[in-house]
Formats: structure tokens, sequence, C-alpha cells
């Protein structure tokens, strides 16, 4: 048949039958030590989709026996050819391809991402992630290095050994390639665990790779709950390092859980309240669709979200009207369907938490534009809200929502912007608009933040290494950085010789 020219569009699979609910050990499915499971819902319906088995400490303890016995010396994990480390990744990344469509659909059903998101996004980022990081696995080299002429000095990039890896549930599948990526990139073995609200797809991957061909032991996957089987893997002495994503809250607790036991390497990604920047003399137009994305995507549920909008004074009320316009031409409803923009808030802890913000803000004098009430009759569902009239002290401002509210100030300065962008403990994203570079220059090195945007927003990619700057987190993921958060330096030194006799 001739092609049309135009790309199909995925539909989501009808009958998607959900096959994977154990915990993967070994390569091996094993039901839970105590014999419990823990009901999975659907955030757009609060409808139970399946159990899954609940991991705990014994649980943890049986992955992390397997990790490091596939991390012995010896072992075909820690034999096998570098290059060989790469084909299983691009294999891996193969099956993702092939189950695309199944991935995304769960990925949707299971988070509430809407579908072509879950498909075009998380789908895409996960399969390039896994590629990239496969690429990686035969280019990770040491250096030798010149020093007295009596020896002879080099160094060795090698993997710490046993990663412990706990994700969230905004993005559980490209969270899920974040992680596994650099780590088997670097031969490192792994124990991961899913967030409690979000296992499937994690799950599935687990039977990829298996089917990819990776030895058992190398990737174990248990689902369970953060203060049972999260606490575990932040606690274990078998485990060398721990990367987390999650709640800053909770990032405290894992660094010094791993000052309390091991003193595991740490790297952690935590929350955001992201500035973002838009002068007087920036395209408005695009500004104001960069900011709504940046905010709404995800229904807010993005540790980089742009929360804080500062724009000056003289387009502040235009800003505000388009922005007004813009969250409420938006479609709510069943993220299966394709012509839907926002889909349920994850569970209903974030649904309340989020009204309640909210209310906050009403309270405490900002100007309610749009939205700030539930939506539907089933579900997480939350209406597009927007507040003007913001100031920095209260507590909208202040706290992170990870909802979709967006909050509009007015700022008269550079100066004032800049400050007020950077009075916050968080550090993750922000972003500036304008068409002056040098004020773009100016603000981008004064800005404290990991990344920082510039007449963009969201603008992610593989290569570009992503992390915070102070409680936003500690080190780097993606990019070549992240091959340095899953590698110990070993500097070797050899004497040469005696004498030339
Ligand atoms: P949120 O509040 O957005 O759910 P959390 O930081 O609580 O974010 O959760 C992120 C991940 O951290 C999840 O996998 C969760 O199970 C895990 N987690 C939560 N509490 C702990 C804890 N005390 N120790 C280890 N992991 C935890």
């Amino acid at each position: 048949m001739l092609s049309t020219g135009s790309p199909a569009i995925p539909t989501p699979v009808s009958d998607l039958q959900i096959q994977y609910t154990k915990i993967f050990i070994n390569n091996e499915w094993h039901e839970s030590c105590q014999e419990r499971k823990m009901a999975v819902r659907n955030p757009a319906t609060g409808d139970i989709i399946c159990d899954v088995e609940e991991g705990d400490k014994e649980d943890i303890d049986k992955a992390v026996a397997s990790a490091r016995e596939a991390f012995q010396l010896g072992s075909p994990w820690r034999r096998m050819d570098a290059s060989e480390r790469g084909r299983l990744l691009n294999k891996l990344a193969d099956l993702v391809e092939r189950d695309q469509l199944i991935l995304a659909t769960m990925e949707c059903i299971n988070s509430g991402k809407l579908f072509l998101m879950a498909y075009f996004v998380d789908l895409v980022a996960t399969i390039k992630t896994l590629r990239y990081y496969a690429g990686w696995a035969d280019k990770i080299q040491g250096k030798t290095i010149p020093v007295d002429g009596e020896y002879f000095t080099f160094t060795r990039h090698e993997p710490i050994g046993v990663c412990g890896q706990i994700i969230p549930w905004n993005f559980p599948l490209m969270m899920f390639a974040w992680k596994i990526g650099p780590a088997l990139s670097c031969g490192n073995t792994i124990v991961i665990k899913p967030a409690e609200q979000t296992p499937l797809t994690a799950l599935h991957m687990a039977k990829l790779i298996k089917e990819a061909g990776f030895p058992p032991g190398v990737v174990n996957v248990v689902p369970g709950y953060g203060t049972t089987a999260g606490h575990a893997i932040a606690h274990h002495m078998g485990i060398n390092k721990i990367a987390f994503t999650g709640s800053t809250q909770v990032g405290k607790l894992i660094q010094r859980a791993a000052g309390e036991s091991n003193l595991k390497r740490v790297t952690l990604e935590l929350g955001g309240k992201n500035p973002i920047i838009v002068f007087a003399d920036a395209d408005l137009e695009s500004a104001v669709q960069q900011a709504h994305h940046g905010l709404f995507f995800n229904q807010g549920q993005c540790c980089l979200a742009g929360s804080r909008v500062f724009v000056e004074e003289p387009v502040y009320e235009e800003f505000v009207c388009r922005s007004v316009e813009l969250a409420q031409r938006m479609v709510l409803g069943n993220p299966l369907d394709l012509h839907v923009e926002q889909g349920p808030q994850i569970d209903k802890k974030q649904f309340d938490k989020i009204l309640e913000l909210v209310e906050s803000g009403k309270r405490e004098g900002a100007t309610l534009e749009c939205g700030g009430g539930p939506w539907g009759q089933r579900g997480y569902f939350i209406q597009p809200t927007v507040f003007s009239n913001v100031t920095d002290d209260m507590r909208i401002a202040t706290e992170e929502i990870f909802g979709p509210v967006q909050l509009v100030m007015r700022f008269g300065s550079l100066e004032e912007a800049v400050c007020r962008a950077n009075a916050t403990q968080y550090g993750l994203a922000a972003g500036v608009f304008t068409r002056d570079i040098s004020k773009a220059l100016t603000v981008t090195s004064a800005l404290q933040a990991g990344t920082v945007w510039v007449n963009c927003y969201n603008a992610m990619s593989t290569q570009c290494p992503f992390g915070g700057f102070k409680m936003s987190g500690n080190g780097r993921e993606l990019g070549e950085d992240s091959l340095r958060e899953y590698t110990e330096v070993k500097a070797v030194t050899v004497k040469i010789s005696q004498k030339n006799s």
C-alpha cells in the first residue's frame, strides 16, 4: 500500500492484559515473603486495575543478595565485554519499541498521563535513553597520568557495585530508564523500586530485561511502599549506591540513611519551585504558550514545572489574560481519549493536597483567575487553575504544588526578578524570555538552577545533564555526567623497574 505521507496516529491497546504482577529477582518471578499484595489503581476512575505483590525488607534482602551474586568478580556480567553490555541495552530498547503501544497504554491507565504523551514523550525518551547509554558502554575510559618517571599511573573507571534505585510515580517508565541506563552501561547491578502507585510498566520492563538476555541478578525489580521496601534499600549495608527521585523531604531521609548505614554513594533528584522570567521585550505569544505547557504538562506533576512566572510590569495584564484563555480552553477527561489535554492527578492524597494549597492561595489574597476546584464526578481531576497577584510569601509561592496551578507575579527590574527567582531553597530549573541576548545571558548566569532555558521551557534531551542546585538535589542524571555517578575512579600506580641493569 502507498504511504499517505502522514505518520499514523497511535491508538491505545483496547484489551490490555496485565501479565506481570510479581517481584522480579534473579530473572524469576517471586511472591512477597510476607504474602502481601497492594492494590494498583487507575487515577482516572479510582478503580483497582490489579493487585501486585508487595515487597518489604526480606524481599529487598533477597534482591540485594541476587544483585551481589551477579556482581561477583568472574560472574557472567563482570566478565562480559563492555560492547556486549551496550548490545544488551540496545536489544532492550528494541523490545521497548516493539511493546511501545502496550507500555504507553499501561502507563496511561496506571499513572493517568495522556496516552499520546506517554507514547510520544515518555516512550520515545525511554528508548532514546537506553540507546544513548548503550552507546557509552564501551567508551568509559580512564587516563594515563604523568608522574615520577619510576612509576606508571593510570585510572580505571569501575562500576560501584549494587545500586539501589527508588523512583517516583510521575514518569514511571522514563525514570526507570534514566536510572537503569547509566547504571548498566557502567557495569553495575541493580535493585529498583517503582513507586507504590505505578509499578506496572516497571514490571513489564523486568520481563523485557530477561528477554533481552541480561544475566540473572543484574536487574531486580521490587514493588513496595517507601517506608518499608524503600527504607530497607536506603539502609541496606549490601547496597553501594543509591539513586533517588522524589520529594525533598524523602531525599533528606535517604541521605541520612546513607550516613547511618554504610555511607553509600547518594544521588538525589528532588523538588523544584521553578521560576520563569518574562521580560516585556519577549515574544509574548511564545512566552505565554511555553509557560502554559511548562506548568500544565503532565497535570503539573513535574519537578521542573514552571510554577512561579514573573512577568515584567508593562506586559503583566496581557500575559495573565492570555494565560487564562489557554487554561480555560483545556479539555479534561479520560487520558486514553486522544483529544483530551489534561488527565487526573495521581491519587487522592495529591488531589487533596493541591486543593488545600489552592484554598490557602485564596485565603492569603491571591486573585483566582480561573479554575480552583475539582472537575468531574469520578477520579482525581482538578480544573486548570491560574492565580494572579501572587506575592512571594504566600504558601502557593513557596511550596511545591505538583498540580495544574499556575502562579503569575509581576516585577519591575531585572535585579528584582533575579533576586526573587533565587529566593527559594530549590534550584532545579528556570526559564527566561527576552529578545535581548545580553539580558538573557546576564540572567542565565545569575540564576541558581541546574537547568536554564532561554526562550523555551521543558526542552529536555537525553544528552544533556539534569539535576538541581541547593535542595533540588545532588548529582546529575542524563548525559555524560551521569556516568560519573555510577563509577568509582581507581588510580593504579605500577613501579616500572629498579634500575637499568
Ligand atoms: P511523593 O510524595 O510525590 O509520592 P515521595 O518522595 O514520597 O514522593 O516518593 C517517591 C519515591 O520514594 C516512591 O518510590 C516512594 O515509595 C519512595 N519513598 C517514600 N518514602 C520513602 C522512605 N521513607 N524511604 C525510602 N523511599 C521512600
